[in-house]
């Protein structure tokens, strides 16, 4: 094939050593040349007849077809390549863009799915136009590649940003929880300290002998509850000050048995329904922590094990000591948590609620301000649990046996 006249006037005509015009166009003429140049372009290159039959296939098409040029060469294209959609159903050739063009003789470009030699599928994009010869069509030229990566790259920038969105939505939820919570348990505090005064005055007689029988079962019950609700805000201000980083230890040397002993004491009242056990301990179990904190944390443990499992089952509460360790467990019979919720029920108001459990109200701060008070003082606090047979929560501290030490 001649280049046209017009073209050959526009190359520039140099003195130096590069080919003479004339060698270039010789080079252009020469078959094997332009041959060569068709099979290296870098996208898939393929021709067809006026019937839609493979004369030529390039290196780039056999790459991303899997087949070579001479398995295809006389078949028609669609036959081989393009015969079903991505869902298995078939793609008859009257439908097929590719073979359009040979009829219509107007480019055509677009987006379908070849299938490759070993059967897999692989997303294209194409452009198809019409072979001219003195005014007929006499085939078609169809470049194409393979965007299945680019779909791929795309699609995961689209998820990232997606993500970074929902994770700066969730950031703000978060602060306009822990905001509303600090708020609420300011508000509450006050009125809730008075009602409480007065309850327990009512309540231990302050004001005289409660005559009426249903006054008498009534005032603990209201104090009762006050004291609930009262534990309930100071847990939502000791998120607020973790939250805010304003929480601080006062740590002396003490001994984790007089803590539990408190907590269990405390927690008598309130755990009426079930069997409260506890073992003797070793005889050393001096922890170096925030006795109030520490109490907070094994409280918490002791009443979500009386929550958590069936009236009258036991709830044994074990101190121990191991290597530099001295720790508290506490064990129930009750429902147990499946281990795929395990590490949400250490998260902000991570509660997990099945048909067992879900009657018993809760806020979802224990366990993670727990968590926080035991790692705050260098130790930690861990869960085992089975569904139906029950759980462990373990509460270690580092051991102090000597307060000068
Ligand atoms: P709350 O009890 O107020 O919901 P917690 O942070 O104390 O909040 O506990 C978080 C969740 O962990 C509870 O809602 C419950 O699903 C689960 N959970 C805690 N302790 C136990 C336990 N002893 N047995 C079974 N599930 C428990």
């Amino acid at each position: 094939m001649k280049p046209p006249a017009e073209h050959l006037e526009e190359q520039p005509i140099s003195g130096d050593a590069s080919p003479a015009p004339t060698e270039v166009v010789a080079l252009a003429a020469e078959p094997a040349f332009l041959e060569a140049a068709y099979r290296s372009i870098g996208e898939g290159l393929t021709a067809l007849d006026v019937s839609g039959r493979v004369v030529h296939l390039n290196l780039g098409a056999e790459g991303l077809l899997g087949w070579r040029q001479e398995d295809l060469i006389g078949r028609r294209l669609h036959d081989v390549v393009h015969h079903f959609h991505p869902d298995g159903s078939d793609y008859p050739a009257e439908n097929c863009p590719l073979l359009a063009v040979i009829g219509n003789g107007r480019n055509t470009v677009g987006d379908e799915t070849f299938i490759r030699s070993d059967g897999y599928t692989v997303p294209i994009t194409f452009s198809s136009a019409p072979i001219v010869i003195e005014g007929t069509v006499v085939g078609s030229v169809i470049t194409f590649r393979d965007v299945g990566v680019e779909r791929a790259a795309r699609a995961s920038v689209e998820e990232a940003d997606q993500l970074r969105l929902e994770s700066r939505r969730l950031a703000e939820l978060d602060r306009i929880k822990s905001e509303f919570l600090n708020l609420v348990a300011h508000e509450l505090r006050s009125p809730l300290a008075v009602a409480r005064g007065y309850a327990s005055m009512l309540a231990d007689g302050t004001f005289g002998p409660l005559h009426a029988t249903d006054a008498s079962t009534a005032v603990p019950i209201i104090n009762a509850k006050l004291t609930e609700m009262n534990a309930l805000v100071d847990q939502m201000l000791e998120t607020a000050r973790l939250e805010a980083g304003h929480l601080h230890l006062s740590k002396t040397t003490v001994s984790l048995r007089a803590i539990v002993d408190d907590a269990l004491r405390t927690m008598a009242p309130l755990a009426r329904n079930h069997r409260l056990v506890s073992g003797a301990g070793p005889p050393d179990d001096m922890v170096y922590g925030d006795p109030n904190r520490v109490l907070t944390i094994m409280t918490n443990l002791i009443e979500n094990a009386c929550k958590y499992s069936p009236p009258e089952t036991d709830v044994e509460v074990r101190i121990w000591r191991e290597a530099g360790w001295v720790g508290a467990s506490v064990e129930d019979r009750g429902w147990g948590i499946a281990p795929q919720h395990l590490n949400k029920i250490f998260s902000k108001f991570g509660r997990v609620v099945t048909p067992d459990n879900s009657h018993i109200l809760g806020s979802g701060l224990g366990l993670y301000l727990c968590r926080d008070l035991a790692r705050m003082h260098g130790g930690d606090l861990t869960v085992r649990s089975e569904v139906g047979r029950g759980s462990v929560f373990s509460l270690r501290l580092p051991a102090h046996d000597d307060p000068l030490g």
